[in-house]
């Protein structure tokens, strides 16, 4: 199964994308990870990514799709792929469809009030890569998973977001029709989910949307 997640910041597209990706037997591939990982090694890409990573605008297409495509030729993907951040603009899903096109594409929808407090609230363990919300920490600065210590991604914080939501819905949010025309779209519509004690809907409600959207 090749498969595409689609969705703004703060819309649990990482945290879906692993549990999916596990349940079928696919790799998950982020493309906002390799990014973090190649600065983390200093590679040319990843040296190159930085300044747009900080200021929450899109790395270049031809960097993006070069990458991308180096990995889907890998032998894990022989399968199938789960891509988590991939496609971001229509350039990069016409690429796609030429090198690998996707089966389906689940959009994750969230409106953009209730994004806002979960990216400012979200924290990430530098060890174990969990991501988690400040409302849901007995102590904001302890990964619950691991003990080591969180920290909050530099576009995070929240001048860089507004940006990131806007470049989502400038750049990004075009791809929705893209695949709606090609009859891949799986839309999961997240606000009509049970809501929990904080008001928000529940990982494993959204979990089993996903799944039933995709029978
Ligand atoms: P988000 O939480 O905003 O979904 P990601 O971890 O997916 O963030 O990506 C972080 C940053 O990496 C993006 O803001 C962007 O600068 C860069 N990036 C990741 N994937 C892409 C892509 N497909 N095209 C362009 N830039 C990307
Ligand atoms: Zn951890």
């Amino acid at each position: 199964m090749k498969l595409i997640f689609l969705g703004p910041p703060g819309a649990g597209k990482g945290t879906q994308a692993t549990g999916v990706s596990s349940h079928l037997g696919v790799p998950h591939i982020s493309t906002g990870d390799m990014f973090r990982a190649a600065l983390k090694n200093q590679t040319p890409t990843g040296i190159e990514a930085k300044r747009y990573m900080d200021a929450g605008e899109l790395v270049p297409d031809s960097v993006v799709v070069a990458m991308v495509k180096e990995r889907l030729a890998e032998p894990d993907c022989a399968n199938g792929y789960l891509l988590d951040g991939f496609p971001r603009t229509v350039e990069q899903a016409q690429a796609l469809d030429e090198i690998c096109a996707p089966d389906a594409v689940v959009e994750i929808h969230v409106p953009d009030e209730r994004l806002l407090s979960r990216l400012t609230g979200r924290r990430v363990c530098p060890k174990c890569n969990g991501t988690f919300h400040i409302s849901s920490l007995a102590d904001e600065t302890v990964c619950p998973v691991c003990g080591d210590a969180l920290y909050q991604r530099e576009d995070d914080k929240p001048a860089t977001i507004s940006n990131r939501l806007k470049v989502y819905h400038d750049q990004t949010s075009p791809l929705v029709g893209y695949y709606e025309g090609l009859g891949k779209l799986r839309r999961i519509d997240t606000e009509a989910l049970p809501k929990d004690a904080a008001g928000d809907c529940r990982r494993e409600d959204v979990f089993q949307a996903i799944l039933t959207a995709l029978e």
